[in-house]
């Protein structure tokens, strides 16, 4: 199965077909890659908007793209269908820089095909989540692609201006830096209907006491001096994302135990916290 690592560049406009705003495709580009991840063949579509004639300053600044040059792009489903040739009837696993244009490409599809799933794609990778992985980067700070490829030492000085195509080969050849058989093998999801539903979910905070996600061992905690069970003096409370209680122990010791209950797709993620209260914190720290 081919490997196709895409990039899109879009141009945000109001949609009174939506009534909201939309996400409105000007290019698509893209790579093919051999299984030595070389790139063997390129895809650039410039897109001749149908929502909104007018790019916005912002979109003109970073592509360099003017409303005629898009003018002069050909149609979405035009692009689509070129792009279906370009990988082929097999289907490709599809990789993209963050999940950001996997959506943008979703909402363009559900625009113009009544369907949100990407035609001819079978499988796909979040290759930013991957490649900071392997990177050994912390998942909460999301890096930019150029700025990724500095930190590798690669040169992106061809990178000025956005498009979409130069974007994609950076992409496949930070993909070659840090590529793995066996953990991209398992990083690669397939396109079925619960990816689909897994990119819609939104985490949310558990907020009250009788969810079925708050486990009564999840609120208890035990002293780090002596190692008994501590007894909260005052009923949890969700606050600032957290369930918050004052718990003592019969050995004099005070604490303040913070429980964090997130409910993802997965199921509930735990995150616990035993802080010590001093008596300076006492009077200065409100829980
Ligand atoms: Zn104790």
């Amino acid at each position: 199965m081919a490997i196709v690592v895409l990039d899109l560049e879009w141009n945000g406009a109001f949609c009174k077909k939506i009534g909201g705003y939309f996400n409105e495709i000007i290019e698509i580009g893209a790579v093919r890659l051999n299984d030595a991840l070389d790139i063997v063949d390129r895809f650039d579509a410039v897109i001749r908007p149908r929502v909104s004639r007018k790019l916005t300053h912002w979109v003109t600044d970073l592509t360099g793209y003017t409303d005629e040059q898009v003018r002069a792009g050909i149609t979405f489903a035009e692009a689509m269908d070129r792009l279906h040739r370009f990988i082929g009837d097999e289907g490709a696993t599809l990789l993209t820089w963050s999940t950001t244009d996997l959506t943008v490409f979703m909402e363009n599809c559900r625009y113009y095909y009544d369907d949100e799933r990407i035609p001819f794609v079978s499988r796909y990778l979040d290759l930013q989540a991957y490649a900071q992985q392997r990177m050994q980067l912390d998942k909460g700070q999301q890096v930019g692609l150029a700025k990724f490829a500095e930190l590798l030492g690669m040169s992106s000085e061809a990178l000025e201006l956005h498009h979409a195509i130069d974007d994609s080969v950076l992409s496949a050849q930070i993909l070659k830096h840090v590529y793995d058989t066996v953990s991209f093998r398992a990083a690669v999801r397939p396109t079925d209907d619960e990816f689909y539903r897994r990119i819609h979910f939104k985490p949310t905070f558990v907020r009250e006491l009788d969810d079925p996600a708050v486990r009564q061992k999840d609120l208890q905690f035990r002293c780090e001096a002596c190692g008994k069970r501590l007894r909260p003096v005052e009923p949890w409370q969700f606050r600032h994302r957290y369930f918050v209680a004052p718990l003592h122990c019969s050995c004099g010791k005070k604490y303040v135990g913070r429980v964090q209950i997130r409910r993802l797709f997965d199921g509930p993620e735990v995150k616990r916290r035993l802080i010590v209260k001093t008596e300076k914190s006492e009077q200065t720290e409100e829980v």
